[in-house]
């Protein structure tokens, strides 16, 4: 028996990265999945690989919602599962960041966050509840230098979730906010400079000793989305290797 066995879920920006690795290990666990993304050919590809499917939407755009979670409930029946995960990164000096790179990706992390909630909120209720999760970061707990747009909508999503959870709880809906350090992706990647920079120095900084794999957020995600988490709400789950468990200065 999977543990998502009979849930259907909607997510976003999983044509590659966490949201692809949640994905696998969603339909794994007997989900019925919808990739969301804006990334066509992986997209699809992805879905064609695991019997999911595919649909092209910009979480930033609110019109783009209205259809996808449409066809969720059109091909799924409903929508018991948002994994609002896609996000883009953006390094810059404060005294240097243009306001079109911050408003950018405020747009997508943050009101993507906030027009994803609340897309769902209507067929989730009429589902008899569901799971939200929210896709944060350490830099949703703490600053980060040259991150001053990601860090901003990484916290606006923390807080959204609180008050997700609080006004949504008792329609039996549960909201979390999932904050991963220094994941291995190519978002991580192109950060760094490209495919083959070597990250195993970052990774070094923490206490596990080393970067994270996508698949250790998908695991985080499944709990979430999963019934074994019926009593989590309006919570932070931390998975950062330790990243953000000390004060000192240098490792
Ligand atoms: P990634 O760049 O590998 O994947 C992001 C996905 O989001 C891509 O498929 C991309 O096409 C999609 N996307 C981008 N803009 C979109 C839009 N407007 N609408 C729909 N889809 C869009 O990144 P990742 O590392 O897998 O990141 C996934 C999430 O995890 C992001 O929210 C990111 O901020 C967060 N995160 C990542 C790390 C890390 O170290 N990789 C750490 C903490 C949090």
């Amino acid at each position: 028996m999977g543990r998502l066995d009979g849930k259907a879920a909607l997510i976003t920006g999983a044509a590659r990265g966490q949201g692809a690795a949640a994905a696998r290990r969603f339909v794994a666990e007997g989900a019925r999945v919808m990739i969301a993304d804006v990334n066509d050919d992986e997209g699809k590809a992805l879905a064609g690989e695991l019997g999911a499917i595919y649909q092209r939407l910009d979480v930033s755009e609110e019109a783009g919602w209205a259809a996808a979670v449409d066809r969720a409930v059109d091909e799924f029946g409903t929508v018991n599962v948002l994994v609002n995960n896609a996000g883009i990164l953006h390094f810059s000096e404060l005294a240097k960041t243009r306001l079109e790179d911050y408003e950018r990706v405020v747009k997508v992390n943050q009101i993507g966050t906030f027009l994803g909630m609340r897309s769902v909120v209507e067929p989730m209720e009429r589902a008899g509840g569901g799971s939200i999760v929210n896709v944060s970061s350490v830099e949703g707990l703490a600053g980060m230098p040259f991150l001053v747009a990601y860090t901003a909508s990484k916290f606006a999503i923390r807080g959204m979730t609180k008050v997700a959870a609080l006004e949504l709880g008792a329609k039996g809906i549960r909201v979390n906010s999932v904050h991963p350090g220094m994941i291995d992706t190519k978002m991580v990647q192109d950060a760094a400079g490209g495919a083959e920079i070597d990250l195993s120095w970052v990774g070094r900084k923490v206490a596990l000793g080393r970067v994270g794999q996508p698949e250790e957020i998908a695991d985080l995600v499944v709990f979430l989305a999963s019934d074994e988490s019926s009593y989590c709400t309006g919570a932070e789950f931390v998975a950062d290797g330790g990243a953000t468990a000390t004060h000192a200065l240098r490792i």
